[in-house]
């Protein structure tokens, strides 16, 4: 096992990474730019070194920093969190090459599934049904529209590269195509320096549905069910649920066959997410996520199982502690993501928390690094918490969640907590009949 772990990231995920190290006796190295001197997962961390200057590309990117604090302070392991470098296959090699490991899947794997047209085909020759589309990426319009009319208006227009719901346009019909694939171009390569783009047909009420894996080096895979993300702002999910209220036991647990399956055959290695539309009974493919998510802990609640630790064990070549049959789901379990933003048009809100007061009792999880007297930086990702909570039923996890949420104080900052309450309430959301494109809906009604 890892004596030492260098935590690549910062705000509640540095700190969820933090917890599991300690709870197995490993010692941790926070890294932190300028701007996060303050922050929690360093002051908790045994050690911490400054990386560089606030922007991102300076610090929390900055492969050759990230090296050097890992060599100064004689870490063994490295995890990358989510976002920043956690998809990054050459940052992978490189610290594999400095005897350092790094806690995720290879750089192989990484590299295959960050390109979505090589996944979707890894993905369909492992058995996985895919949405329809171009087989590959497009090159001219023209033969973009030969495709496109073989698949059937609307289509979806998708960076090869993409992430993050960006370089992602719908052409409603024929007229809309050419502007539809600049559009993304410029889009994917603004975001990714790589302007590939592929068809998919645009679906038009589908759900998001994502399974959990898990995956060993000694050939065991392992899934821990669904989680359904399908209330999304602009392609980001906004609050994730398991189970989903459109699936029953038998739909799931052939899903999560089929996936780890599929899995097993990639010789994956590490925590994973396999990510489909459901729309009419059919299960599509979209992309895998070679990294933990945002979202994981809904899936922790519902298992019992902490996919931090477990991921940090596969890492360090043990075998997983559990099989497929050990594997139980009990209750039911929500994350709200709550960010610093103006809850009804979203413009970012960082500033001084003057009061802070996080709820708790029974099932109920905070995620988060925030404290009283914390500033909210203005350069990184809006997220400031996760508020999870867990029920034996969805009703109880509901009446729960609405009694958590009035209890939550962030004071001196607006957050999205109200736009959470409002969400619970809807009669939509409490009957589990909403689709990926409802919230943007609901959310461009004029009377909200
Ligand atoms: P990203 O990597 O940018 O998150 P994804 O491929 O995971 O991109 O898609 C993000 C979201 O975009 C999905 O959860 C869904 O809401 C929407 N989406 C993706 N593909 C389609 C499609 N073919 N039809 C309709 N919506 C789609």
């Amino acid at each position: 096992m890892f004596e030492k772990v260098l935590i690549a990231n910062r705000g509640e995920i540095a700190l969820r990474v933090h917890r599991a190290c300690r709870e197995m006796g490993i010692r941790t190295v926070a890294v932190h730019s300028t701007a996060d001197a303050d922050a929690m997962h360093v002051r908790l961390a045994d050690e911490s070194v400054c990386i560089g200057p606030p922007s991102a590309t300076a610090s929390y990117l900055n492969i050759p920093a990230i090296i050097s604090a890992a060599e100064i302070t004689d870490a063994d392991a490295i995890h990358p969190g989510y976002g920043f470098l956690s998809e990054n296959a050459n940052f992978a090699e490189i610290i594999a090459e400095h005897g350092i490991t790094f806690i995720g899947p290879t750089a192989e794997h990484i590299r295959l599934m960050g390109d979505k047209v090589q996944a979707k085909a890894a993905a369909k020759a492992a058995g996985l049904p895919v949405v329809p589309g171009s087989d590959g990426a497009v090159t001219t319009d023209a033969d973009a529209m030969a495709i496109a009319t073989a698949i059937g208006f609307p289509i979806m227009v998708k960076a090869a590269a993409g992430g993050g719901g960006r370089g992602m346009k719908v052409a409603r019909t024929k007229d809309d195509l050419a502007n539809a694939l600049a559009m993304a171009r410029r889009e994917a390569k603004a975001a990714f320096n790589d302007d590939a783009v592929y068809l998919e047909r645009f679906l038009a009420h589908p759900r998001h549905i994502e399974i959990q894996i898990i995956a060993d080096s000694h050939g065991n895979v392992v899934h821990l069910g669904e989680r359904d993300c399908s209330l999304q702002r602009r392609h980001q999910k906004v609050l994730e649920e398991s189970p989903s209220p459109a699936l029953n036991r038998g739909e799931r647990d052939r899903l999560g066959e089929r996936v780890a399956t599929a899995i097993r055959k990639l010789g994956y290695l590490g925590v994973g997410t396999v990510e489909f539309l459901y729309e009419g009974g059919e299960f599509y493919f979209i992309e895998m996520n070679t990294r933990l998510q945002v979202e994981h802990p809904v899936t922790e609640m519902i298992t019992g199982i902490d996919l931090v630790r477990e991921q940090i064990r596969v890492a360090s070549g043990a075998s997983l502690s559990f099989a497929q049959r050990d594997v139980t789901f009990e209750g039911h379990a929500i994350e709200c993501r709550i960010t610093a933003e103006n809850p009804k048009n979203f413009a970012p809100t960082p500033g001084k928390v003057r009061d802070y007061h996080a709820p708790g009792g029974l099932g109920v999880r905070v995620d988060s690094a925030l404290y009283a007297g914390y500033a909210v930086p203005p350069y990184y990702d809006s997220l400031i918490s996760k508020l999870i909570v867990h029920g034996s039923s969805r009703n109880e996890c509901l009446m729960r969640l609405r009694r958590a949420l009035e209890e939550y104080v962030i004071g001196g900052i607006q957050t999205t907590v109200p736009l959470h309450l409002e969400l619970i309430g809807n009669a939509d959301f409490v009957n589990g009949t909403y689709d990926i494109h409802w919230l943007d809906r609901f959310i461009a009604q004029p009377t909200r």
